[in-house]
């Protein structure tokens, strides 16, 4: 077979068609990048950067440059909201919503700004309004969980329990702890008003809801207690031990008042003391050593800081044996063991914290759910030496 050399001629047509798709391309990208403002770069810089002031700055230059640049309201809507300047960032936003040409999609995208707008200044009527709107939207699951944020900040319960249970329903994620501390903050409300029942309806609504919620069987000991039902108060709170160990902190008080008022406090006193070789606990050890030193007195107490002390060493150990020792001191130590005394006691308050596991944010009483994130048990009962 003969070859054909001719079509060797084609070589060159081919590269210099590939070169000049080359040359079109680049040259369109070029022109795109120019049509664009220096500022607009400036500003993703100074956001790369973590400088979110300046960028803004830069992106509102922009802005003025050309009014028509959609995604760019967006980004300073949120630059603006971020920044707590949160008047502009409605402006941005409900002048978005304004524009007669704007599409579907953008429409639904700037309500959800606005709504979020208007739950961080506050304006939760308005934000529930907002978030109401785009349930039956495809942004319906971010609206059902700012609808649920809003009827928490509200504390209207029973529709949080309603939002929360069609949450769990769309997003299969589980709700159950949060559905069952709504049902709580319910009991919480009928106990100061005295109204019992219903506050053990909502109780039993919270354990049914989610077994292992501590908080119910925490404030249904306190209803049993109210009751003077004390046995079965001290039954309802030893049941947090299996649900978590950690809780149990949170009752001791009140489970060595009931064992007292049964004139059982030795009883109590031995119990605790077995709690705490399971569970060592700084707070637990505190209230224990507390009850020791009021009805066994302070040579007990001193035995008792000094175990601690060897078993778990802790400023908070030492400064119960400084005060049991104070007690019993001759007077020219006193003063020494004073001085001491108060130098711990300074430092363990600075030292001893409750925290939330979810957000770090730190604080010396115990919360149920988080004020600086929300977060429902994000806060761990058993406060921590640093
Ligand atoms: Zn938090």
């Amino acid at each position: 077979m003969e070859f054909d050399y001719w079509w060797l001629l084609g070589f060159p047509l081919f590269f210099a068609l590939g070169w000049l798709a080359a040359r079109i391309d680049i040259k369109q990208v070029v022109t795109e990048s120019r049509t664009v403002p220096d500022s607009y770069f400036r500003g993703l810089n100074f956001l790369l950067n973590e400088q979110p002031d300046k960028a803004l700055d830069a992106f509102l230059e922009v802005v003025k440059l050309d009014p028509e640049t959609i995604e760019l309201h967006f980004t300073l809507g949120a630059l603006f909201r971020k920044r707590g300047e949160l008047d502009r960032a409605i402006r941005i936003h409900e002048n978005l919503l304004e524009r007669e040409t704007l599409a579907e999609d953008d429409r639904l995208k700037a309500l959800v700004e606005l709504g979020q707008d208007y739950l961080k200044a506050g304006l939760l009527d308005r934000a529930e309004e907002v978030f109401t709107r785009l349930l039956e939207t495809p942004f319906s699951g971010q609206a059902r969980r700012n609808l649920l944020e809003i009827f928490v900040q509200e504390k209207d319960w029973y529709k949080a329990i309603q939002a929360a249970t069609k949450l769990e329903k769309q997003s299969s994620r589980p709700m159950n702890a949060e559905i069952a501390h709504f049902h709580c903050e319910l009991a919480a409300l009928d106990m100061v008003k005295a109204d019992l029942s219903s506050a053990q309806k909502h109780l039993d609504e919270a354990l049914s809801t989610h077994r292992q919620c501590t908080r119910a069987n925490i404030m249904l000991g306190d209803l049993l207690s109210t009751q003077g039902k004390r046995e079965e108060a001290i039954a309802a709170w030893r049941l947090i031990e299996s649900q978590s160990p950690t809780h149990m902190v949170l009752v001791v008080d009140r489970m060595l008042e009931n064992f007292k008022k049964l004139g059982k406090l030795e009883e109590g006193l031995d119990w605790l003391k077995s709690l705490l070789t399971r569970h060592p606990s700084l707070d637990m050890f505190n209230t224990l050593y507390h009850a020791v030193m009021e009805s066994r007195g302070a040579e007990a107490a001193y035995q008792l800081a000094r175990d601690e002390l060897r078993r778990n060493p802790s400023l908070h150990a030492l400064e119960r044996l400084a005060e049991a020792e104070l007690i019993s001191a001759p007077e020219n130590r006193r003063e020494v063991i004073q001085n001491a005394k108060s130098l711990i006691q300074r430092h363990v308050q600075r030292l001893t914290r409750y925290h939330c596991a979810s957000c770090g944010f730190k604080a010396s009483q115990f919360f149920w759910r988080c004020p600086a994130c929300g977060r429902w048990d994000g806060f761990d009962p058993a406060r921590h030496e640093e």
